[in-house]
């Protein structure tokens, strides 16, 4: 607990809502832990566990793990106990942790702004081929996560992450992520700046910072002047997004934005951020976090939430008050209209300098560590000058940049050979899934196979189809692959059909989308599907779409104003759904 603390303005007007007793703020002096979270963390900070997985658990093995490192302090360094296999998700919410955990970890690799060097791909290739049984996942915080990974190799894997200046430190837990910034940062010819370096800024000087390991709850930031938006900055707590104020750059700062089971927006604050303040007000709207954020529940400490409740006004007046060393902070404009419907930067693209940037849709993010070798290998082929460059996007993509413009295609093929498709169906270029069932603990339904077999019958069926239209598969309410902000939003749940079959299905949310409409999508009471009626229904209403938009509608605003009953037709009929 930090002893400076400022107490509230009189002046500006109260937070809301607040509960008998308080929302357990430190800075209201609430500090006595009000859950199992808080106290562990009150305990011992998470960081220090590295320590005990170096000198004992490695050692001595998975039984020799204390249960609160186990499920708790081990995440501040990017570990998960992974889902036992064979658990059936309709026991997910019966069963004892121990009961679902596996004693094998998911181990999360930090990659600030998506951007891996040839070097530093080929140790995360080698790691995944030698010690996670050759399985790698791009996920759309621009991170590498490995599988089946044993207590005994960890310190080896830090060993070889931490020797080409990769970490997993802080990549899961109440702390600051994983940074996301654009995958063409630095040489997209239409970005406003170049982020890179305020990004490597903010991550070595707040990463590791006893001051900010212990947050109410996870924190995730985006950096970006890319002009597609694509690092979905309204649905990150922090965002600083490029913005010219009377032909000067900077950043216009959200607060706010988060998902799961209470989605919400960020909102502008209204300040112009000199680039050389962003580390301040990064730190000072974190404080506030740190401060005032609801520590009584887990369901309400997101920074989401005192946002919505203090509001812009007074968030701002809090923060230049009491939080930034420097004094207040002009008013600044909102950012430009993006430019077009897909932010993923799949497809060749020039860049600044003359050279191409080829990005790559794989199967949701699901690829190999021999797949990544061979990427490392082409992009130091024909990477150029810079030796090859390789960055994940916001959207589970890879982007391999600095090719010349004669090896383009070759480029393009090799990329095909190994699952990563530049020229894509809309269907795979806009597909994404979260873990599922196969690996987290908390799924209901299988994921990353259900978005490979629906992408697979689309395709057959509405081989035409070109729109951008975007499916999001999550195997819970979790939404860890955004299901409230895709065209098309599927939220795993376990159903049972008119004949007595269980098996997973999904509720379905529509018309979601980011940029100038942002809008989280609609539920339709009732609209249910499950998993055998997936590629049906929604080829179903793919055709309704194109029979009935307005000119120039897109698939958001078209299911955003129909009937209920044009968007339920197809739907299963269903004896019991988890959530009825
Ligand atoms: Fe797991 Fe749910 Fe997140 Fe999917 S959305 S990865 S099932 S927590």
């Amino acid at each position: 607990m930090p002893s400076d603390v400022p107490a509230l303005p009189d002046d500006l007007p109260p937070a809301l809502k607040t509960p008998k007793g308080g929302h357990g703020q430190w800075g209201a002096g609430h500090t006595e832990p009000l859950t199992p979270q808080e106290r562990f963390k009150k305990d011992d900070d998470g960081l220090n566990v590295r320590a005990r997985i170096e000198q004992i658990y490695s050692k001595q093995g998975f039984a020799s793990i204390d249960p609160t490192d186990l499920r708790g302090r081990m995440r501040w360094w990017g570990l998960y106990t992974q889902r036992k296999p064979g658990i059936d998700g309709g026991l997910t919410a019966t069963l004892e942790p121990e009961e679902l955990d596996d004693e094998y970890f998911m181990m999360r690799i930090r990659i600030p702004g998506g951007q891996l060097s040839v070097e530093q791909l080929r140790v995360c290739a080698q790691i995944s081929t030698e010690l996670a049984r050759d399985l790698a996942d791009v996920s759309d915080r621009q991170n590498i996560q490995l599988h089946w990974v044993r207590i005994e190799d960890v310190p080896e894997i830090w060993r070889r992450l931490e020797s080409v200046g990769l970490s997993t430190i802080e990549a899961c837990g109440d702390v600051p992520r994983n940074i996301l910034g654009c995958a063409l940062a630095g040489v997209f010819e239409e970005e406003l700046a170049d982020p890179s370096d305020l990004i490597r800024e903010l991550d070595r000087r707040f990463t590791n910072d006893k001051a900010f390991s212990n947050l109410p709850r996870k924190y995730k930031t985006a950096v970006s002047a890319c002009p597609h938006h694509c690092t979905a900055h309204e649905i990150n707590d922090i965002a600083f997004v490029g913005v010219l104020k009377d032909g000067v750059f900077g950043y216009d700062l959200w607060v706010g934005g988060g998902l799961s089971t209470n989605p919400m927006l960020g909102q502008r604050v209204g300040v112009f951020v000199p680039p050389e303040r962003v580390p301040e007000v990064w730190a000072g709207v974190t404080s506030i976090f740190r401060d005032w954020g609801y520590r009584r529940t887990r369901m309400r400490a997101r920074i989401k939430f005192l946002m919505a409740d203090w509001g812009p006004e007074r968030f701002r007046a809090v923060l230049e008050r009491f939080y930034l060393e420097n004094g207040p902070l002009e008013d600044g404009p909102a950012p430009a209209t993006p430019k077009d419907g897909r932010r993923d930067h799949v497809g060749v693209h020039r860049q600044k300098d003359g050279r191409f940037a080829v990005g790559a849709a794989l199967p949701s993010g699901r690829t190999s560590g021999t797949a990544l070798m061979k990427l490392a290998d082409l992009a130091e082929r024909l990477g150029g000058a810079h030796g090859g460059r390789i960055r994940f996007s916001a959207e589970q993509k890879v982007v391999v940049l600095d090719i010349e413009e004669s090896d383009v295609e070759t480029v393009v093929d090799e990329l095909a050979a190994l699952g990563m498709w530049a020229r894509p169906s809309t269907f795979r270029r806009h597909t994404m899934a979260c873990t599922g069932i196969e690996f987290c603990k908390l799924a209901l339904t299988e994921t990353k196979s259900t978005a490979a077999v629906l992408v697979e019958e689309l395709e057959q069926r509405l081989p035409e189809f070109d729109d951008p239209l975007r499916i999001h598969i999550n195997g819970c309410p979790n939404s860890c692959a955004r299901f409230q902000t895709a065209d098309i939003g599927f939220k795993g749940m376990r159903v049972t059909t008119a004949d007595g079959r269980k098996m997973d299905g999904f509720q379905v949310h529509l018309g979601g989308t980011l940029g100038i409409e942002a809008a989280l999508g609609r539920k339709v009471r009732g609209l249910k599907v499950s998993v055998e009626d997936l590629p049906g229904y929604v080829e179903g209403l793919i055709k309704r779409y194109e029979s009935t938009r307005a000119d120039g509608q897109s698939f958001a605003q078209w299911a955003r104003t129909v009937d209920e009953d044009v968007l339920t037709e197809g739907a299963s009929d269903l004896a019991h759904a988890a959530d009825d």
